[in-house]
C-alpha cells in the first residue's frame, strides 16, 4: 500500500498534556515524519500560542487537531492501538520494542485506522487508558534516566512509522547544493586538457618531444572528481589569463 495512506491512517493521541509546548512540538515532529492527525484528550491549554511557536511549520496539524474529553472517544474507529510507556505497569500489555511493535502498528494500517497513545508528562499514561491498547512500547533509554520529552517521544516513533511505511528506504529531503553547476560533458573535460596541454607547452612546463606521465597524470587527478561545467570555466579561465599576461592569447 502507498506508504503515504499508511502515514495519514496513523492518530496520535496525547493524553492529558500539561504542556502546550509539547503539543506543538509533537506537531512537528509528526509532520517531519508525514504524520498529520493529531488528538488531543483533555489538553491543559490549547489552542496556545507557545504550542504555535513550537510547531513552526506544522501549525496546520495543529489546527486539524481534534480535542476530544476521553481517550475512548480519540479511539472510536480505531481498531488498533499501541500505548506509549517509559515503565513497565502492573497491569496492561507487556512492553514491546519501537520497531517489532510498529511494523504491527502498520499491518493493521493497511486494514484500517490505528493509534500511538502517549499519556501526561508527569504522571504517564493512567492504568485505564493504558487498557484501551492492545500493545504497549517502551522507547530504549539509558536505565538511569528513562523519560523522554514528549516530543522527543513522539518523534521517535513517527520516525519508525516513517521507515517501515517506506520499507527502510524514505525518500531523502531534496538537499540544496547552492554552487552546483552541472556535470561537464566529455567534450568539455577534452576542451581543459588540450587548453592545458597547450599552455604547458607555451610555458616550457611540457615538452611535446618528452611527454612523459604528466598528461595522464593529470587526466587522472582531473578523472577523481566529477567536475562541473563552472569549474571547468574557472580553469580555462586563469589557463586564458596567464596567456594574455605572456601574449599568447587564448587558444584551444
Ligand atoms: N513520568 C512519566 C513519563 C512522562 S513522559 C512516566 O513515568 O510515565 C510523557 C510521555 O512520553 C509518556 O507517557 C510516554 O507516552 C512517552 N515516553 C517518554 N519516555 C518514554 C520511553 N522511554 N518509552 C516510551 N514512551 C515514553
Amino acid at each position: 500500500m502507498n506508504p503515504e495512506v499508511l502515514l495519514s491512517r496513523i492518530r496520535v493521541v496525547l493524553c492529558r498534556p500539561s504542556h502546550p509546548g509539547n503539543i506543538g512540538a509533537a506537531a512537528r515532529a509528526m509532520k517531519t515524519m508525514g504524520l498529520s492527525r493529531l488528538y488531543l484528550v483533555e489538553p491543559k491549554q490549547f489552542p496556545d500560542p507557545e504550542a504555535d511557536t513550537r510547531a513552526t511549520g506544522a501549525v496546520d496539524v495543529l489546527a486539524n487537531a481534534r480535542v476530544v474529553g476521553s481517550l475512548g472517544e480519540a479511539l472510536a474507529g480505531a481498531s488498533f492501538a499501541v500505548a506509549l510507556s517509559a515503565r513497565q505497569r502492573d497491569i496492561g500489555p507487556v512492553l514491546g520494542a519501537p520497531r517489532e511493535t510498529v511494523a504491527r502498528l502498520m499491518a493493521e494500517a493497511a486494514e484500517g485506522e490505528v493509534a500511538l497513545v502517549f499519556g501526561n508528562e508527569t504522571v504517564g499514561l493512567s492504568n485505564e487508558e493504558i487498557l484501551h491498547c492492545q500493545a504497549a512500547v517502551t522507547i530504549p533509554t539509558n536505565p538511569d534516566f528513562s523519560s523522554l520529552n514528549l516530543g522527543s517521544a513522539v518523534q521517535v516513533l513517527c520516525y519508525e512509522c516513517r521507515m517501515t511505511a517506506f520499507a527502510g528506504q524514505p525518500p531523502a529531503a531534496q538537499v540544496a547544493t547552492p554552487f552546483a553547476s552541472p556535470a561537464a560533458t566529455n567534450d568539455e573535460v577534452e576542451g581543459l586538457y588540450a587548453h592545458l596541454e597547450h599552455v604547458m607547452t607555451e610555458t616550457g612546463f611540457f615538452n611535446p618531444e618528452q611527454p612523459g606521465r604528466l598528461l595522464p597524470k593529470l587526466r587522472r587527478l582531473f578523472g577523481r572528481v566529477r567536475l562541473e561545467r563552472d569549474e571547468i570555466n574557472i580553469l580555462r579561465g586563469i589557463l586564458a589569463s596567464t596567456q594574455v599576461r605572456t601574449g599568447h592569447g587564448r587558444k584551444g
